[in-house]
């Protein structure tokens, strides 16, 4: 006979472990004890040496979909002589350490009694088990129990009851379990708001396949479907949402139904499949989707809630599923909010009465080394806490503007939240105050620091001064790309002195002008400039940031090319002599923007990066770049500019001269491709550093990505790019986390 000590690290809290540890336990005849740690769990364990043995190696293999486990250490004990096995601690002094899980998909064990007749859940749309379910978007408060879910509405049956104190059985602990006798409902409204009377999952079948739009309650809010086959109901739920070009998200029945419209390759199809569920960047198959996508990738995902698989049946193959939100508010979560929010937009309401408590979007990502990378980390990841090294106290770090998130930390956690939206309306603001305050409960983080962006203006900085005041808790405020910067160093554990290639669309610089294609060098305790582009005239302010002909237009006048083919030249010629609201920009998206009009690719944007997105679609294969230049700064001798002018004038002469759009949206990349691996090269032989990091909105482009590690591979560094938050602004709350954190003492 044997005793030991187990150490896990990683996360292993709040993804239903601790019931799997239990199982495992008594499958090998063990005894002992387990608790949580801040980082973890510690188990004591006596039983037969070997039978310890097999415990250890079935562990990782069988761990739960969600359980994310770093380490495992053993070390012998003495014998103590336990003689059961209990959980202890986490409702005593570590209760307020306990972690939240995701929300998960439905588990192949519920899915298989969803479709059993002789099952008392058979076609019960809120099935659920230990290993799936609603989580984070029911969970009010803490210690999570069903008291503190929007499942305290739905008492819990004799049988059900008996599950849930079962050890031996797989719902046990499972505080959002219910059956139809106990648990939630769903109901069919018209589209006047009446309920109609009937099976309410058939209902809204048969209005989808008449080619009806349909809104959809689902886990983390509720969704616009209908069919996506027809390209007139497409457009008819785009003019109905006034949503003009930006593409809509698919739902397949499964990864066979989504290989008829996409390319799916295995890692790509493990994400899909897998127990997070995320919107996965698929390539289209061919130019016939127009309707669901202007560029080469649909975003789809597989159902991930009972009610979705109903919902599909044996008949539905696929459907669009946008999230129903209006104009840049957060989406919608409440069905009588709901139902008046998308009175003439929706033909039908299928509602259920389980209440949403926190909205929680669906997270959207592509597959880039096997691995997601992010464009919006929610469902299925949040709140999930990306682990860090050992910080200094609570902090709250604020985020940005566009693409707003939260990070709160303590311990070794930070806490990301989920997908907030643009702070630019009072709905999202105060949906993102009530975030903030909810993790702060939730996790039990009271800050004695707060975090911001530079920037006066973004409602996020206002938020934290006045917080901080109110509250006299010290404010840092921290430059936008080096919080990018540092967040993707916190992404891949790295402490520093780094090269950070920030490619992004705009951020306030230390020097008062708007910055956005930067190489910096430092750590999360400063930083210096070393390269940078030649900044870009926006005739017009943010203005130009919509229209990009008014920034093709300062491009091509600045390289001294005709501007006759730009609209309103003559207007924006005058502007710009009278440097009337012209503030100048080195933002990467600009110059994106500024060569998509050039190329006749897009003038006007309809949503946000829309020029830049098009502009990657229509790429070609080349493997040539224009001219490479630099010109150092005017002031700030170590700063060394690229001087787009030579290449906006070979791009220029290129098309005149007849080249094809696709070579030149190539070559035009491959350009900044060989700026930045030239730029990096150059910084790293200056200080020695090797380590490069990729972050910022720009990054999310695909050719670039799958490109310019390669290239600075060649020139000996080494490369980071983001793999656990997202590389657009969304991902900057935890890079400004750790810059406070290393600002404190
Ligand atoms: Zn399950
Ligand atoms: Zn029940
Ligand atoms: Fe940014």
């Amino acid at each position: 006979m044997q005793a030991a000590e187990v150490k896990i690290k990683g996360i292993v809290q709040g993804v239903g472990f601790r019931p799997f540890i239990h199982r495992l336990v008594r499958a090998y005849g063990l005894k002992g004890t387990i608790r949580n740690t801040s980082s973890g769990v510690t188990m004591e364990l006596e039983g037969e040496g070997e039978a310890i043995r097999r415990f250890l190696t079935a562990l990782p293999t069988e761990a739960p979909p969600l359980a994310v486990i770093e380490s495992i250490t053993s070390r012998e004990i003495p014998w103590k002589g336990f003689e059961t096995f209990t959980i202890i601690g986490s409702e005593r002094q570590n209760e307020r350490n306990t972690l939240i899980s995701p929300d998960i998909s439905i588990c192949a064990d519920c899915l298989r009694e969803l479709r059993d007749p002789a099952d008392r859940r058979y076609r019960y749309p809120f099935i659920n088990c230990t290993n799936c379910g609603p989580r984070f978007t029911i969970i009010e408060d803490v210690p999570y129990d069903r008291p503190k879910t929007s499942m305290k509405a739905f008492p819990m049956c004799p049988n059900c009851e008996r599950e849930y104190h079962d050890i031996e059985n797989r719902r046990y602990h499972a505080q959002p379990d219910c059956c139809p006798v106990c648990g939630p409902e769903v109901s069919f409204l018209d589209a006047a708001g009446s309920a109609v009377t009937g099976d309410a999952i058939e209902l809204a079948r048969s209005a989808l396949k008449a080619g009806k739009i349909i809104a959809v309650k689902g886990l983390g809010g509720f969704h616009l479907a209908c069919r996506c086959d027809e390209p007139a109901i497409a457009a008819e739920l785009r003019r109905r949402k006034q949503r003009d070009e930006k593409p809509f998200a698919v739902m397949c029945r499964d990864a066979e139904a989504a290989r008829k419209i996409c390319l799916v390759s295995t890692a790509e199809e493990r994400i899909l499949t897998g127990a997070r569920k995320p919107i996965v960047l698929l390539r289209k198959r061919c130019d016939r989707y127009e309707h669901l996508s202007e560029n080469g990738y649909i975003g789809v995902m597989l159902p991930y809630t009972p009610l979705h698989v109903l919902l599909f049946g044996d008949d539905i193959d696929m459907l669009i599923m946008t999230s129903a939100n209006l104009s840049d508010t957060p989406i919608q979560k409440d069905n009588e909010e709901a139902v008046e929010a998308l009175r003439g937009i929706a033909d039908g309401f299928l509602l259920h009465n389980r209440v949403i408590q926190t909205r929680c979007d669906d997270s959207l990502c592509w597959v880039l080394d096997g691995h997601e990378y992010f464009a919006r980390r929610s469902r299925g990841y949040v709140p999930q806490p990306v682990t860090v090294p050992q910080l200094k106290g609570h902090l709250l770090a604020c985020g940005a503007e566009q693409k707003a998130s939260i990070c709160a930390g303590k311990g070794e956690h930070a806490f990301l939240s989920q997908h907030i939206g643009d702070l630019k309306n009072l709905e999202t603001l105060e949906h993102y105050e009530k975030q903030i305050r909810h993790f702060e409960r939730l996790f039990d983080i009271h800050p004695e620091t707060i975090v911001c962006d530079l920037h006066p203006d973004y409602l996020s900085t206002r938020y934290a001064q006045e917080r901080a005041e109110r509250e006299r808790i010290p404010l840092r405020q921290v430059q936008h790309h080096h919080a990018h910067m540092a967040s993707c160093m916190a992404d891949n554990r790295l402490a520093g002195p780094c090269i950070g290639l920030i490619w992004d669309g705009t951020g306030l610089g230390t020097d008062g002008s708007s910055w956005g294609a930067e190489c910096l060098v430092g750590d999360y305790t400063g930083f210096q400039r070393f390269g940078s582009i030649l900044p870009i005239p926006l005739i017009g302010g943010d203005r130009a940031v919509k229209e990009p002909y008014r920034v093709a237009f300062a491009l091509l006048q600045a390289a001294g090319c005709e501007t006759d083919g730009i609209r309103d030249a003559v207007r924006l010629e005058k502007q710009l002599k009278a440097g009337l609201n012209c503030p100048r920009s080195s933002g990467m998206g600009r110059l994106f923007d500024g060569a998509a009009a050039i190329l006749g690719i897009k003038e006007l944007c309809n949503y946000e990066g829309q020029a830049a997105i098009l502009l990657e679609a229509a790429a070609g294969e080349s493997g040539e770049h224009f001219p490479v230049c630099f010109v150092p700064d005017e002031n700030d001798t170590e700063l060394l500019r690229f001087d787009w002018r030579p290449m906006i004038r070979a791009l220029t002469e290129e098309r005149q001269t007849g080249a094809d759009v696709p070579v030149l949206a190539a070559k035009f990349m491959n350009t900044l491709i060989e700026m930045a691996a030239e730029q990096a090269a150059d910084t790293a032989e200056k200080t020695g550093i090797r380590r490069v990091v990729l972050s910022g909105g720009s990054f999310q482009n695909q050719y670039v990505m799958q490109r310019l590690p390669n290239r600075l591979y060649a020139r000996g560094l080494e490369v980071y790019h983001h793999r656990r938050v997202s590389c657009n602004d969304e991902g900057l709350s935890l890079g400004q986390l750790m810059i406070g954190n290393a600002g404190k003492h």
